[in-house]
């Protein structure tokens, strides 16, 4: 804590920077660590135990978020909801150094629980893609290519908080029009890292 009694540190799974599969146009993504929602069929249950993650300086990493002019920021997980202090003033930092960075978030949370969380998140996150990954409306790679929503599966829905994001208001017009639904790194060490979304199957696919 720092001592005005926000969140010093942000719990962090990973970092990705320039990214085309979260959100539209080219972004830097944070991955907190730590989800209580556990859906059925997550692709991402490394990031499910709390508190494992790297411990990181809010600061520093909004630092690195903004880094190389991305068109914005995402924040993704894990459920950044756990984190909703440390997640907002990792916003605040964001806009301290680029005030006008959007910021999209995903959270397992239902829709109408985000919506009630308005107000906190308002001046903060553009946009919210919310609800549990449902395994059994799971959409196809090509389905997710072809979407202007890029979520797993079907149910899941888009929570307009800023209108910054809303085409059909004409406030921004940056459509997430991608045919990338996935994206394969390769680091120095041959660590493979694997974002966006994709069909079963297909880790042991790029292992191989
Ligand atoms: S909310 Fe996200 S990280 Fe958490 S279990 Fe669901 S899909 Fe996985």
């Amino acid at each position: 804590m720092t001592k005005t009694g926000k969140p010093a540190c942000i719990h962090v799974a990973d970092i990705l920077l320039g990214s085309y599969v979260s959100g539209p146009g080219r972004r830097n993504v944070v991955f907190v660590q730590g989800c209580s929602i556990r859906c059925p069929g997550c692709a991402n249950k490394d990031f499910w135990e709390p508190g494992v993650g790297k411990s990181c300086n809010i600061k520093q990493v909004a630092k690195r978020l903004v880094s190389g002019d991305p068109e914005g920021v995402t924040i993704s997980g894990g459920e950044p909801t756990d984190q909703l202090p440390a997640v907002l003033e990792l916003c605040d930092k964001i806009h301290e150094l680029k005030p006008d960075m959007p910021i999209i978030m995903y959270s397992g949370k239902h829709a109408c629980d985000i919506e009630r969380m308005h107000k906190e998140l308002l001046g903060k996150i553009d946009l919210v893609y919310a609800d549990p990954f449902n395994p059994k409306l799971a959409k196809t790679e090509k389905e997710r290519g072809s979407g202007l929503v890029p979520v797993g599966s079907s149910n899941q829905q888009v929570v307009h908080i800023s209108g910054r994001y809303n085409y059909h208001s004409g406030v921004r017009s940056t459509p997430y029009t991608t045919d990338t639904v996935f994206e394969l790194r390769v680091g120095p060490d041959g660590t493979l890292q694997l974002s966006g979304f994709y069909d079963e199957g297909r880790v042991d696919e790029c292992r191989s």
